[in-house]
Formats: structure tokens, sequence, C-alpha cells
């Protein structure tokens, strides 16, 4: 029987491990990851799990009995060092090689740092960036009502941290170098009304600001403001914590010192195959064809990883078959729910749902059909919009507007 390897035990690696079993796969698995916790969700760690509200025991994806019954040897707080192709083994922190026939590098990615001329963020002890649960681990202590919060970015997990400190009492202000929040990923639409639900929460912001030095006190650990800079104008913004949400950066060095092709994470084809084929990649450290975006993407979602993980195991038990699937995502923020569907990059016009009060949805379209959407707060019409997006049937414009119109009546 033949031996799988996957490296990284998130999500994606998580799935790939009990899909495979559970499809069939008589050989070895063996699951190696370097953080000590079992594999476990990362999107409440910005959300109800930083919020108090959820345990420890509720992140994690599978019971540790399930890798034992399934056979699945699990190796935590061991890191993969190399790959040595030529003989088909990986060599691990222990020094020991692990024979493979197929390897799956689900790396993920790490928390981008902020980096500063002169400042070593090392030896910052009140400044931390959000990607593990032992960050979460780190920073909790540091949650303690009325401490100033400076929040560098407004991505996503960003506002997220910013729901769940104005919970727990922090003052928040939030940098954002763009001009308007999730800039990147969303229209002027919905940016405005995340802007008014998080002010009226008491998060105040600096927009189109970039982060132009921290003041430190006297020890040399801690920061004690943050300076921004905004049209040319330096502002210091107090602080009694500084939050880094800047976004990831895939973790590719185990593949490109393998001399595999990496270009904005570790390229892949359609059915996960890496430039060695033997060597598959999946998840968020893997780039994609896509055939919903008719281009090569790299997509940071908890949706994607198990997708992709299903298309590896497919690989793997020779029955290769490409994603169809349309990429989504989701966000919690205060009471709000919000639900994204598509890439709305290029569409050429927006039409809203509501917008008022606590609830709204934006259609991207492309012509007369809708490319993406973002639904906050309404349910039914994420449904019918996650339709329309992968279907691509057309829709009319003016009865998409009409919100006393259900949304299904809007496609022709
Ligand atoms: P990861 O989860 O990053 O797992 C990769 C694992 O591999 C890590 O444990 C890493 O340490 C390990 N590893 C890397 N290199 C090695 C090595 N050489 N040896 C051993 N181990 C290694 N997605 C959503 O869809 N909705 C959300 O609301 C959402 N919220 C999020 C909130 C936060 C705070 C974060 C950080 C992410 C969020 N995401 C969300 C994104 C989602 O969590 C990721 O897309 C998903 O975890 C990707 O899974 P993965 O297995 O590809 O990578």
């Amino acid at each position: 029987p033949e031996n799988v390897v996957v490296v990284g035990a998130g999500q994606a690696g998580s799935e790939l491990a009990t899909t495979l079993r559970q499809r069939g796969w008589s050989g070895g698995i063996t699951l190696i990851g370097d953080e000590v916790s079992p594999p476990y969700q990362r999107p409440p760690l910005s959300k109800g799990f930083l919020l108090g509200k959820l345990s420890r025991e509720k992140l994690y994806l599978k019971p540790a009995a399930t890798y034992e019954r399934f056979n699945i040897a699990l190796r935590l707080g061991t890191w993969a060092e190399t790959i040595d192709r030529a003989a088909k083994e990986l060599v691990v922190s222990d020094g020991s090689r692990l024979p493979y026939d197929k390897l799956v590098l689900a790396t993920g990615g790490r928390a981008r740092r902020l980096t500063l001329p002169g400042v070593d963020v090392d030896q910052l002890d009140n400044l931390f960036t959000l990607r593990r649960i032992d960050d979460v681990d780190a920073l909790r202590p540091h949650f303690v009502p009325g401490r100033k919060l400076v929040l560098i970015g407004g991505g996503y997990v960003g506002l997220e941290i910013a729901a769940v400190a104005t919970q727990l009492d922090l003052d928040v202000t939030v940098v954002e170098a763009a001009p308007r929040l999730l800039a990147r990923v969303t229209g002027p639409e919905v940016s405005g009304f995340l802007e008014d639900v998080h002010r009226s929460h008491g998060v105040r912001f600096r927009l189109a600001a970039t982060v132009a030095d921290v003041a430190v006190d006297a020890s040399g650990h801690r920061v004690t403001g943050v300076e921004v800079s905004a049209s040319g104008v330096v502002e210091r913004l107090d602080a009694g914590l500084v939050l880094v949400g800047i976004g990831m950066e895939p973790n590719t060095h185990l593949a490109s010192a393998a001399g595999l092709e990496v270009d904005n994470g570790i390229v892949v084809d359609e059915f996960a195959r890496t430039s060695d084929p033997d060597i598959l990649a999946i998840g968020d450290c893997a780039n994609q064809p896509s055939a919903y975006a008719g281009r090569r993407i790299r997509l940071e979602s908890a949706p994607n990883a198990i997708e992709h993980a299903k298309v590896c195991a497919a690989t793997i038990l020779g029955r290769p078959q490409a994603s169809t699937a349309t990429p989504w995502f989701w966000s919690e923020q205060y009471d709000l729910k919000l639900q994204m569907v598509g890439l709305s990059a290029g569409h050429d016009r927006c039409i809203t749902r509501g917008g008022t009060g606590t609830a709204m949805s934006a259609f991207y379209l492309t012509g007369d059909r809708i490319v993406a959407a973002d639904v906050i707060s309404r349910p039914a019409d994420f449904a019918t919009a996650r339709q329309l997006v992968t279907s691509g049937r057309p829709v009319d414009p003016e009865r998409l507007a009409d919100s006393e119109i259900p949304l299904a009546q809007a496609a022709l």
C-alpha cells in the first residue's frame, strides 16, 4: 500500500486526511503539523473564541479519536524541514525521514508582519498578529476594558476583531491604508454600510492612513502610541495594545526550496498537482486555476480549503475531477452575518437592496449577469444569489433593485 504524507494539519490537511480514508484509501496517511493543538477551525479565532463565548474544544475540527479510528498518524508539534524529491522522502524536525508516494502541502499561511524602519516588532510585548490559537491565548489577557486598541488593517479579520473588542469595552481605532474598508474585495456601498455600523458601536477610523512609526516606553518593549500619516499630516494615536491585521503570506518555502513552481502560492493544476506529479498542494497556500474565475487564483477561505481537499483526494484516489465551485466566504461582526459569493473584481455595476438599518445585499454585475454578491443578514437573498452567480442566468436590473420583488424573480 502507498503512503500519503500531508504537511499542515489545518482545515485543508485535516479534511484531506479524513476524506481519503472515508473514500476508501487503504494505504498509510500521516498528517504533520507544527502547531500543538489538534486540527482546529481558524474562523472563530477572531469571533466567538476571542469574545470568550466558544471553548477551545469547540474549535477542533474532529475529535482526537477520529484520527485514531481512521488510522491517521497525527504528528503535531512537528515541522517539515525539506523535501527530498529524488528519494521521495520528507525530512521533519526530529530528523526522521518519512517516505511518501504522494506528498500534499497544506501549509496555509502566516500573518503578514508590520515592517517599520528601526523597529523590531518581536521585541514589543503589546503588539500582536492573529493567525493561530496561540496568538489569541497571548493577546487575550490584554483585552482589558478601557484599553486603547489600535488595529492596523481594515480587512475582514481586522473588522471582526474591532467588533469583538468594542463588545469587550476596549477603545478601538482602526487604521486603514485604503480610502475605504475592504476596498480590495467589496464595493463602496458595503464598505460604507459597515463603516457606519462600526462607528455606531464607537469604533473610530483613520482611512487612507499609513503607519509611520510606533512610540515605545523607556523599557523599549511596550508600544505607547502609533504614528499615522494621512495626506502628509502625522498624528499620534495613544495605544495600550496594537493588533496588526494586514493579511497573510502563503507558506511556500518548503515548495520553492524543493524547486517546485511558486507564484503567489504553490502553483497547481486543476487537480491540485504541483509541477511534480507526486506532490500536491491545497488550501490557502495554493495558486489554482479557477473554472469560475477563468484565471488562476489563490483563495483564503475555509470553504475553499474543504473543496480543494476533496479535489486532491479524488486525484490521489485515481479519479481526478476538477472543481466547478463558486468561491464563497462568510464573516460575523456584532450581530451581522455577512455572506459573500463570487469575486467582484472587474464588475461594471453594483445594485443594492436594503442598505439602511441592519441588513443589505449588494449584487455585482457584468452586463446582465450577477458575478458576485455581498449579503448582510439577508440569508434568503444569499441562497438565491449563490444560484444566480453559479448559473450565470441573466437578470433584469430593475427588478433586482426592487426589494419588494423576491430576488428569484429578478432572473430572466
Ligand atoms: P491553515 O489553516 O493556515 O493551516 C496550515 C497549517 O500548516 C498551519 O497549522 C501551519 O502552521 C502548518 N504548517 C505550515 N508549514 C508547515 C511545515 N513546514 N511543517 C508543519 N506544519 C506546517 N475563512 C472563512 O471562510 N470565513 C471566515 O470567517 C474566516 N475567518 C478567519 C479568521 C482568522 C483570524 C483567520 C486567520 C482566518 C480566517 N479564515 C476565514 C480563513 C481560513 O481560516 C483559512 O482559509 C483556512 O484556515 C485555510 O486552511 P489551510 O489548511 O489551507 O491553512
